[in-house]
């Protein structure tokens, strides 16, 4: 796939390559994470691997693979309150919109038809926002609207308010059963925020937001002062301590657990010698892989946390 997104993301990388070689992919997708520029690039790199006329490789010239790039495919649109839209409305992704999609996708194409459902808005960008922009065109990829030197285009996370709530209905339909060779990606912040129906007929993607590569250990680190003896009496706190955190910031559970693992393996590294301090160690590291899977299955955030710290404590 993409260098950049492979190297930032090798874990959907090599899903969505087997998945298409496979030909087993969701018609319906969802990616959630903080940074939406990062998941709409990574919405046109699955869309050009879908439809590229050669093998896929990232320098390819053909017709489809440079349209994708720069973002005119007639078969890739951008579905937002101000990106392929006829009628006169700001603030949704309207009717209208909806039902050029339904049109779009009622003919035959021989074309993988994707529509990437986002919120956008033109912006003057921060210093942060142009950072942003700046990582997204380095991916190889254009926004679906010109820019100049003071205003781009800048995508946020879609949630159930940012569609018309009939169009929304119109559009459940042909998910439920969609028409072959169609895929609809929604980009979304948190994923609990999206339309419960949309949400339970999807494949979910979690895509890291660039601006967490680095794991921070310092806000749990005093719970593991006595590690292998985790107190039990300390688990509810421990637990609320990691809610707060990620609160406060702003953050995705995933990320949260991925800093525990983190620090078990650094402590792994120091205690590969002793074999009972390295074996907790290897347990509590699949118990929290474990609660990454807990996550996808939307237990609550909470319980998870809690199950954690009473199985550290054990
Ligand atoms: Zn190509």
């Amino acid at each position: 796939m993409n260098k950049i997104l492979d190297s930032k993301y090798p874990y959907l990388s090599n899903y969505y390559s087997t998945a298409i070689a496979e030909n087993r992919l969701f018609h319906s997708i969802i990616m959630y994470g903080s940074n939406i520029y990062m998941q709409y690039a990574t919405s046109l790199e699955l869309a050009r691997q879908l439809n590229c006329l050669e093998d896929g490789r990232e320098d390819c010239q053909c017709q489809n693979c440079r349209w994708i790039r720069e973002n005119r495919h007639p078969a890739v649109m951008t579905i937002s309150k101000i990106d392929n839209k006829t009628d006169s409305s700001k603030t949704v992704i309207s009717e209208e919109q909806i039902n050029q999609v339904l049109n779009n996708i009622a003919g035959s194409s021989d074309y993988h038809r994707v529509f990437i459902f986002c919120d956008a808005e033109i912006i003057k960008p921060s210093n942060e926002e142009k950072n942003d922009y700046n990582e997204f065109k380095t991916a190889g990829f254009n926004t679906p609207q010109g820019e100049d030197d003071k205003k781009i285009w800048y995508p946020n996370g879609i949630n159930s308010k940012c569609f018309s709530s009939v169009g929304a209905n119109a559009m459940l339909k042909s998910i439920e059963e969609p028409p072959s060779n169609v895929t609809f990606i929604f980009l979304t912040t948190n994923k609990d925020d999206m339309l419960q129906t949309i949400v339970s007929r999807s494949q979910i993607f979690y895509v890291p937001g660039i601006k967490f590569t680095k794991y921070d250990t310092s806000f749990f680190e005093k719970y593991f002062e006595n590690y292998p003896y985790f107190k039990k009496e300390s688990a509810l706190d421990f637990s609320q301590c990691l809610l707060n955190y990620q609160t406060e910031k702003g953050l995705e559970s995933e990320y949260i657990i991925d800093c525990i693992q983190y620090y078990l393996i650094q402590l792994l590294k120091i205690n590969v010698k002793n074999t009972v301090i390295y074996n907790k160690i290897l347990k509590d590291i699949k118990k929290a892989e474990e609660s990454k899977r807990m996550l996808k299955a939307y237990i609550k955030e909470q319980i998870i946390y809690e199950d954690l710290a009473f199985y550290f404590a054990k």
